[in-house]
C-alpha cells in the first residue's frame, strides 16, 4: 500500500486547501469534501444531503473563512450518491455550477422523480442479463430508496460538464481534467502541478469496487474493470506527488498502488475462474453466491459487480467464454 501522509490536514493548511469528512450511512467511512480556498473557490465532492453532513460542510467553509455564498464551482467527480446528494443544494445556495465529467452528466440528471421508472426498467433489465432471479430484482430499487431522500435532484441548468483534456481553474491554480471510464462512466479526476484529484478511481486502503452500469452496449453493460485497469496505467504514467482521493488519507505512489491493485484483480480472477471450472455453465449471480455465499439486499449488486468485472477480464484473456442469456461460463482449459 502507497504510504499514507501523516495528516491531511499538513497538507490542507499549506496549499489553500482543506479538507472535511463528512459523514456518510455507508460502511466505507467519510467521503472527502476537499474545499480549494482561494479563487475560485471550490469544493470537490460536497457529499449526501442530510444536515450533519451539510453542517460540518458548513463549519469547514467558516473555518476557512468561507460561507457558502463564497463558493464558486463545485466538482462532482462521479454521480454516486456519496459524492453528489448536496450538489445540487449547494450550487443552488451558493449559485455556483457543479462541474462534472460530460458522460456522468445524464446519470446526475437521472436521479430525478421524473426518471424513477427508467431507470428501474434499465435496472431490471440489467439484473435479468446477468442471471439475478426476480424476487431480488428490486435489490437496485431497495439500494436508491436508501439514500434517495439524501440525493437532491440535480437540474441541468447547474451542470457544467467536461471533456478529457479541458482545463479548469480551482484555487488559483489550472487544473486539468482526466475523464476516464471505470469505476463509473466518466469519472473526472483533476491534476495540476503533481497534485491529483483521484475521486474513487484511486483510493489508498479501499479497492474501488468495479460498479456495474447498464450502457448501450451488446452485453447491456460497460466492461467496468477492464476499463478501470486501462485507465489505471495512465494514472500510474502520470505518476502524482500527492493524491487528494475520495475517501481515507492523501498518499503518493500511485505506479506502488497500481501494482497492488493489479495484483489484486489477477488473484481474485484466478478464483473466480477456478470456480468457473468447479461450475461449468454458470450465471454471474450463481458465482456470486457461490463465491461470496448468502448475498442478500444491496450486497447483491456489490457481489455481481465484483463477479462481472473479473469475468469481463477473463473473457479478455480467452480462459472463459460464454452462451445464452442470461450468459452462462465455462472455462476454456
Ligand atoms: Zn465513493
Amino acid at each position: 500500500m502507497p504510504r499514507a501522509m501523516t495528516t491531511l490536514v499538513e497538507h490542507a493548511g499549506t496549499a489553500g486547501l482543506r479538507l472535511a469528512e463528512l459523514p456518510l450511512p455507508f460502511p466505507v467511512g467519510p467521503v472527502n469534501a476537499w474545499i480549494f480556498v482561494d479563487g475560485p473557490v471550490t469544493v470537490v465532492d460536497p457529499g449526501m444531503f442530510s444536515s450533519n453532513s451539510t453542517d460540518r460542510l458548513e463549519a469547514a467553509l467558516a473555518e476557512a473563512g468561507l460561507t457558502i455564498g463564497s463558493v464558486d464551482q463545485i466538482v462532482v467527480t462521479h454521480a454516486h450518491p456519496d459524492h453528489f446528494g448536496a450538489a445540487a443544494w449547494l450550487s443552488d445556495k451558493a449559485d455556483a455550477p457543479i462541474v462534472c465529467g460530460a458522460p456522468e452528466a445524464a446519470k446526475l440528471l437521472s436521479f430525478g422523480p421524473e426518471h424513477v421508472e427508467e431507470r428501474s426498467a434499465h435496472d431490471m433489465a440489467l439484473l435479468a442479463s446477468v442471471g439475478v432471479p426476480n424476487e431480488l430484482q428490486d435489490t437496485f430499487t431497495m439500494m436508491r430508496s436508501m439514500v434517495a431522500d439524501q440525493v437532491r435532484p440535480v437540474a441541468s441548468s447547474m451542470l457544467a460538464p467536461m471533456a478529457d483534456g479541458e482545463d479548469l481553474q480551482i484555487g488559483g491554480r489550472t487544473f486539468v481534467a482526466h475523464v476516464t471510464p471505470g469505476h463509473s462512466s466518466g469519472h473526472l479526476s483533476l491534476h495540476s502541478g503533481g497534485t491529483l484529484i483521484s475521486g474513487d478511481h484511486l483510493l489508498a486502503h479501499i479497492t474501488p469496487n468495479p460498479f456495474i452500469e447498464a450502457a448501450d452496449t451488446p452485453l447491456g453493460r460497460r466492461r467496468s474493470l477492464v476499463e478501470y485497469l486501462d485507465s489505471l496505467a495512465r494514472f500510474e504514467a502520470l505518476d502524482p506527488d500527492l493524491v487528494l482521493p475520495g475517501h481515507g488519507p492523501a498518499f503518493r505512489d500511485v505506479p506502488q498502488l497500481a501494482g497492488t491493485l493489479r495484483a489484486h484483480h489477477d488473484k481474485r480472477a484466478g478464483e473466480i475462474l477456478r470456480l468457473i471450472a468447479e461450475h461449468p455453465g454458470s450465471t454471474i449471480h450463481e458465482l456470486a453466491q457461490a463465491y461470496f455465499s448468502g448475498l442478500e439486499s444491496y450486497h447483491v449488486v456489490l457481489g455481481i459487480s465484483e463477479i462481472a468485472g473479473h469475468i469481463d477480464l477473463l473473457e479478455n484473456r480467452g480462459e472463459v467464454v460464454s452462451r445464452g442469456a442470461p450468459q452462462r461460463f465455462t472455462a476454456t482449459r
